[in-house]
C-alpha cells in the first residue's frame, strides 16, 4: 500500500507543501510537519512541490 513518507533530515520547515494539499492532509505544528494519512491520496502534488525533496512516496508500508 503507498504511503507518504516526510523525511525530516531534509525538510526546510518552509511550510510551502501545506497549501497545496488539496486534501488538506498536511499540517504543520511548529516547525514538524504533520500527516494526515487518512485524508491523503497520494496524489503526489507535495512531492514534486517540495523544494527538498524531502516528501516521497513509498510503495511499502514500512519502507
Ligand atoms: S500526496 Fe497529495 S493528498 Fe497526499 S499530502 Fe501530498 S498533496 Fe496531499
Ligand atoms: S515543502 Fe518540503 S521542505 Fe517545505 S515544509 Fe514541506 S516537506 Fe518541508
Amino acid at each position: 500500500m503507498k504511503k507518504l513518507v516526510h523525511l525530516r533530515e531534509k525538510c526546510l520547515e518552509c511550510a510551502g507543501c501545506v497549501g497545496i494539499c488539496p486534501k488538506m492532509a498536511l499540517d504543520m505544528y511548529g516547525l514538524d510537519l504533520q500527516i494526515n494519512h487518512e485524508n491523503c491520496s497520494k496524489c503526489g502534488l507535495c512531492v514534486k512541490a517540495c523544494p527538498a525533496g524531502a516528501l516521497k512516496i513509498s510503495e511499502n508500508e514500512n519502507a
